[in-house]
């Protein structure tokens, strides 16, 4: 273990509950609990009892990240032990983290210092195996539809015009494009295929947005795999492989309960990425622990423009889901960078950079208001911010009207969430939470777009080119245009260029091309260069990453 290692060393030094022992403090009964191993239990909701209790949502987003990191689910788990040290009933509810990126640059995504979801390692690596089934689920519709053209076509499937694409927990960019089929007759129809990372298969955000198996198998069913000659759709209904791919996901439909350092019962369950599809933890964990639990706290992936806005208009709306608070954590190292400072200076007190940088912070509290909520913001206190640092975050805040207090859950665990948690109770009380959707998916796909550009990004238009208009014109042709819109957009900026920090303006949204997900309810819009399929940077993460003799992971964070 390297002491540049801080998460791993902290979740490998703690003793955790047995997952029974949490299982009772959530009040999930013996006979729905199925332990995998001693530490993790997958919960049976069919075998529970509804309890007909509701209780309040805390949903945590940030502003928009930057490579300094921002310590977004290390402030949600904090801020659930905080909670629970104040005497609430709490359960979080976090998605499962991706295998692929973990190798790259990201790190894992149990949170960080004495806030963390454990056991850290197996979470981060195969914990209960619901990827996988999401990759097999996918790969066995990819090779149906292609032993379908192989063996006839009798539903006249046009082999340039299939859908759906294989995927792998990889960030493996030789796989963006591929040819398969090659080598004669017996070896399959040769076409142009391509591989997506598993978080951004529809199969993903099906399993996360399904109520239970019936409404699975529904949405399997209406999954467009591709087109017939004459252009109209071919779904896995017309396949009739709807039940074998329902009967590979039945058991990862079940939310994953683990612990926080804290002792605070904790559901990981489902992943999709929030810059490239919809970013929320699954809808049957977020309803299990609303139903549990007083206080539920959880994340949706990046800011109030990707995952926040996802979570707000697509998951609530569909899983009639009433968030009451929402937390944006901010840092002084982020608002530096979105003020101009470059990674290297990070290091040096600026607050006159760190309060330019608020303009980005600012946003995504407007942002959240127009939901009907009004946020909290978490400053997470990094060991290299100086007092007056910040002491001015904290007073620019106040000034503004708005809500913030200093978050230190990394360093203290739950104690050091308080201030927050007391902010958010406040929140709840006295600001009068309703909310409510931005758009109304019966306006249009357009109109949803120009909503979302104008109204979250700061946009002044939407420019729809390459593949978007013939898209939209299909999307009208088969009635799809009126589906709510997840937008696939670089994280790191409000606009779709990586590059323009702090809040721009004066920009048009480009949408490249818009692809209907029918399975899961929305079509996805996809804006400037981002990518389904990651790539690995010039030192991937993997180089320090290694395994003991005793079998203990080294360089896993
Ligand atoms: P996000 O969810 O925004 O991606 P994480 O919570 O996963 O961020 O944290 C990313 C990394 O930053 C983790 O390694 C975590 O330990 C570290 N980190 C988070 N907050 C702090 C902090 N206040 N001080 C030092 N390191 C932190």
């Amino acid at each position: 273990m390297s002491a540049q290692n801080p998460d791993l060393e902290i979740a490998q030094a703690a003793t955790l509950l047995p997952i029974r022992e949490i299982a009772e403090r959530a009040g999930i009964p013996e006979k729905a609990l199925i332990p995998y191993g001693t530490t993790k239990a997958k919960v049976d909701v069919r075998a529970m009892e509804p309890t007909g209790r509701t209780g309040r949502l805390v949903l945590v987003s940030a502003m928009s990240p930057t490579p300094a990191g921002e310590g977004k689910s290390t402030t949600t788990v904090g801020l659930a032990d905080a909670f629970s040290l104040l005497g609430h009933r709490t359960m979080v509810a976090l998605r499962e983290p991706a295998l692929g990126p973990i190798m790259g640059v990201k790190g894992g995504a149990t949170g960080g210092g004495y806030s963390q979801v454990v056991p850290m390692e197996d979470i981060n690596l195969h914990f209960t195996g619901d990827f996988h089934a999401i990759q097999i689920a996918n790969n066995t519709l990819a090779a149906l539809v292609d032993n379908h053209l192989q063996q006839g076509n009798e539903l006249d499937i046009d082999p340039r015009r299939i859908q759906w694409k294989r995927v792998v927990d990889v960030n493996d960019r030789a796989l963006r494009q591929v040819v398969i089929g090659l080598g004669g007759t017996g070896q399959g129809v040769p076409r142009e295929d391509g591989f997506d990372i598993v978080v951004a298969s529809e199969i993903m955000a099906i399993l996360c947005l399904a109520t239970d198996l019936a409404d699975l198998q529904r949405r399997i069913d209406a999954i467009v795999v591709g087109y017939r000659r004459d252009r109209t759709p071919v779904t896995v209904a017309d396949l009739q492989v709807g039940g074998a791919i329902t009967m590979l996901l039945k058991d990862a439909l079940l939310p994953n309960l683990v612990q926080t350092l804290g002792g605070t019962p904790a559901l990981v369950h489902g992943g999709p990425f929030a810059n490239i599809a919809h970013g929320c933890n699954s809808l049957a964990a977020t309803r299990l622990a609303l139903s549990l639990a007083d206080i539920t706290v959880t994340e949706a992936g990046f800011g109030s423009d990707l995952g926040a806005e996802k979570f707000l208009d697509i998951k609530s709306r569909l899983g009639g889901l009433h968030p009451d608070a929402a937390v944006v954590v901010a840092t002084v190292r982020a608002l530096k960078m979105h003020g101009g400072v470059a990674k290297e200076d990070l290091g040096t007190e600026d607050l006159d950079s760190a309060l330019k940088g608020t303009a980005n912070l600012a946003r995504h509290v407007e942002n959240l208001r127009k939901f009907g909520i009004e946020p909290v913001i978490a400053l997470n206190r990094f060991p290299t911010d100086t007092e007056a640092e910040l002491e001015g975050v904290l007073a620019w805040a106040k000034e503004q009207g708005f809500r913030a207090a200093l978050s230190e859950v990394w360093a203290k665990g739950g104690e050091g969430g308080k201030a927050v948690a007391e902010q958010v109770l406040a929140a709840i009380e006295e600001d009068s939470p309703s909310y409510h959707p931005l758009y109304d998916p019966a306006d249009g796909i357009e109109n949803s777009l120009r909503t979302l550009a104008k109204e979250i990004y700061g946009a002044d238009d939407v420019v729809f080119e390459d593949k978007a208009p013939a898209q939209l014109r299909m999307l009208k042709r088969n009635g799809w245009d009126t589906l709510p819109v997840c937008v696939a957009k670089t994280q790191y900026s409000f606009s779709d260029d990586p590059k323009a920090l702090g809040a721009p303006t004066g920009f048009v949204l480009h949408v490249r091309d818009l692809v209907p997900k029918i399975g899961a309810g929305f079509v996805v819009a996809l804006t400037g260069a981002i990518m389904t399929m990651p790539g690995l940077p010039k030192e991937p993460a993997a180089l320090r990453m290694g395994v003991t003799e005793s079998g203990e992971s080294v360089g896993l964070f």
